[in-house]
C-alpha cells in the first residue's frame, strides 16, 4: 500500500505532495464521513493494538536498546485502546450539532453550530512514546472524519515502519498514510497546506514548524516541552512525595514530556529528599544494568548530552548520587541509571535545559510563595506538581502559577483522565487533545443561522423610520 519515500528531498516533497493531493480528493468526494464508519475506523485502531501489542513492544523494546515491556503496555498499547474506546463511545454527542439560543432581535430563526472534519490534516510525531503519541492525534482526527498524513519520529525506526505497515493495513492511503524520514522530509511535511497541522516534540522545533505553517495559515497544535517542577509543601511528608516523584522521573528513563523535571523542596530537605528518592528508585528498579524493567535512552547522543549535564554540574562542586551501575552487565543497551543531582547551580544545562532523562536535580524553597516565584521566573511549564495535605496550600500555588496541565499529590495522571485537555501553555505548548478537546482540534465549529422563508429583520433598512427606532430601543435592552 503505500510505498517506501524514495531518497533525496525532491523526491520526498513530490511524494508527499502525491499523497496530499490524493487525500484533499478523497476529503472532498467525502465531506461527511458517516458515523457508523468513523466508529469503525477507531474499533480497527482497537483492534489492532490488541492483536499487534507484542510487535510494537518489540519494535520499540529494539528502538531504545531497552524499554520495559510493561511502560510499552501501560503507556503505549493500554492509552491507545483506552483513548480510541472513549472516543467511539462518545462520538455521536461531540459530532452532533450544537443548538445556541437566538436573541428576541433576530428571532424568529435557529441558530446553532456544525461540527465539521476541518479535511486533510498532519500529525508530526516524536520518539520518546512512539507508537501512542502517533496513534492517540491519528484517534481524533479520525473521530472528528478527517484524512490524516503521519510524519513518526526518525529516531525510532522500527516503530515507525511498523506503524506505516499496520496503518496501511487497515485503511486506503487516501484516508491514512504514514510517510518516514528525518528532518529534511519533516520540513517538507509542515510545508503542505493541511487543514490542521498536529506537532509533539521539542520547542525549538516546535518553532520551525508552526513558521513553515504560517506560511500556509494552517492552524496548529503545539504540544512541546520544558521544565516541569514537583513542588514539595513544609506539611508534607518528604519520604512520602519522594516515592512517587522518583517513579514519575524514572518511569521511561525520564524520556516522558509531563516528567518532573526538578523537585523544590523545604530548605534543609534536600539531601534528605535525595536520598529517599534514591532508596525508592533502587526498590522499584533494583540492578538497573540488568533490570528489564529499566528503559535505556534512545540514543548514544541523547546518552552523552545527559552525561555531561551531570560532568557539569559534579564539577561545579554539586552533590551526585547514582544508583549502582555495572556498564559490563549492561551490554549494548544505552542505560542511565537514576541520578539525583543536589543543589544544582541554576545557570547549568541541567537548570536551563530541559533534562528529558533519569536526572532528578533538587532545590530549595523558603515556603511556597517563592517557590511560585522560582516557577514564574522561568518558562511555563507543561505540567507542574504540588505535594500539600492542605488543599488550600495546593490550590495556591496553582493561582499563583500557570503551566499547561498540573496534578495534586501525584505526578503525570492528570494525562491520563481522557475528558481533561491535554497541552502546554506559551513555550510549552499551544491547543490541547484527548477526549473532546481533541475531537475539537480537528473540527471546524460552524455557526450557522436559518431564518424562515420572510425575516422581521427585514423591516431594519433604509430608509430609516419608526421601526428601526423600535428595534434600536429592543436591542438597547
Ligand atoms: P523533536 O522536536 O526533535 O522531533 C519531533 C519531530 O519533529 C520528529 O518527527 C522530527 O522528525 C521532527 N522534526 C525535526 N526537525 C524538524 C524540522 N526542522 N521541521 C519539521 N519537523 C522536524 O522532538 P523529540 O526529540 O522527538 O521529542 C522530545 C521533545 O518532545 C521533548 O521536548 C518533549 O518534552 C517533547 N514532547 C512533548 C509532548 C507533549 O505532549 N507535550 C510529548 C512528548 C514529547
Amino acid at each position: 500500500m503505500t510505498a517506501e519515500l524514495a531518497p533525496g528531498p525532491n523526491a520526498s516533497r513530490q511524494r508527499l505532495e502525491t499523497l496530499f493531493a490524493a487525500q484533499k480528493a478523497a476529503f472532498e468526494n467525502e465531506r461527511h464521513r458517516p458515523l457508523d464508519q468513523r466508529k469503525a475506523d477507531l474499533k480497527k485502531i482497537e483492534e489492532m493494538v490488541k492483536v499487534r501489542g507484542e510487535d510494537f513492544a518489540k519494535a520499540i523494546d529494539a528502538d531504545f536498546s531497552r524499554r520495559s515491556a510493561a511502560e510499552t503496555a501501560i503507556a503505549e498499547a493500554g492509552f491507545t485502546i483506552a483513548t480510541a474506546k472513549h472516543t467511539r463511545q462518545h462520538l455521536e454527542r461531540w459530532a452532533a450539532a450544537k443548538r445556541k439560543p437566538v436573541p428576541m432581535t433576530l428571532a424568529p430563526g435557529r441558530a446553532y453550530v456544525r461540527r465539521e472534519p476541518k479535511g486533510v490534516v498532519g500529525i508530526i510525531s516524536p520518539w520518546n512514546y512512539s507508537m501512542q503519541l502517533a496513534l492517540a492525534p491519528l484517534v481524533a482526527a479520525l473521530g472528528a472524519g478527517c484524512r490524516v498524513m503521519i510524519k513518526p519520529s526518525e529516531f525510532t525506526p522500527r516503530t515507525a515502519e511498523l506503524l506505516r505497515d499496520v496503518l496501511a493495513e487497515l485503511y486506503s492511503e487516501d484516508h491514512v498514510a504514514v510517510v518516514e524520514g528525518g528532518p529534511d522530509v519533516s520540513a517538507a511535511f509542515s510545508a503542505l497546506p493541511f487543514d490542521h497541522l498536529f506537532y509533539t516534540g521539542s520547542t525549538h522545533v516546535g518553532r520551525i514548524v508552526a513558521k513553515a505553517a504560517a506560511e500556509n495559515l494552517t492552524p496548529v497544535t503545539l504540544e512541546l516541552g520544558g521544565k516541569s517542577p514537583a513542588v514539595v509543601a513544609p506539611d508534607f511528608d518528604i519520604a512520602e512525595a519522594a516515592k512517587t516523584i522518583a517513579w514519575g522521573k524514572y518511569f521511561n528513563a525520564g524520556q516522558t514530556c509531563v516528567a518532573p523535571d526538578y523537585a523544590l523542596v523545604p530548605r534543609g530537605s534536600q539531601a534528605a529528599f535525595g536520598d529517599a528518592v534514591m532508596k525508592e528508585a533502587d526498590r522499584m528498579w533494583p540492578d538497573v544494568a540488568g533490570n528489564a524493567d529499566y528503559t535505556a535512552i534512545v540514543s548514544e547522543r541523547h546518552h552523552q548530552r545527559l552525561s555531561e549535564m551531570v560532568e557539569e554540574v559534579r564539577s561545579a562542586g554539586a552533590a551526585v548520587l547514582q544508583a549502582d551501575f555495572d556498564p559490563a552487565k549492561a551490554g549494548n543497551t544505552r542505560i542511565f541509571p537514576p541520578t539525583v543531582v543536589i543543589d544544582p547551580p541554576l545557570d547549568s544545562k541541567m537548570m536551563t535545559e530541559e533534562i528529558f532523562g533519569p536526572i532528578l536535580p533538587v532545590l530549595p524553597h523558603d515556603g511556597m510563595s517563592e517557590a511560585a516565584n522560582f516557577i514564574n521566573e522561568r518558562d511555563r511549564p507543561l505540567a507542574l506538581y504540588v505535594y500539600a495535605k492542605s488543599k488550600m496550600t495546593a490550590r495556591r500555588l496553582l493561582a499563583r502559577t500557570l503551566s499547561g496541565g498540573a496534578a495534586v499529590n501525584i505526578p503525570m495522571l492528570h494525562l491520563s483522565v481522557e475528558d481533561l485537555p491535554f497541552g502546554g501553555v506559551g513555550p510549552s505548548g499551544q491547543g490541547a487533545y484527548h477526549g473532546e478537546y481533541g475531537f475539537l482540534t480537528f473540527t471546524h465549529e460552524r455557526a450557522v443561522f436559518e431564518a424562515p422563508v420572510w425575516h422581521p429583520s427585514r423591516l431594519v433598512r433604509p430608509p430609516y423610520g419608526k421601526i428601526f427606532e423600535f428595534f434600536k430601543k429592543l436591542q438597547a435592552g
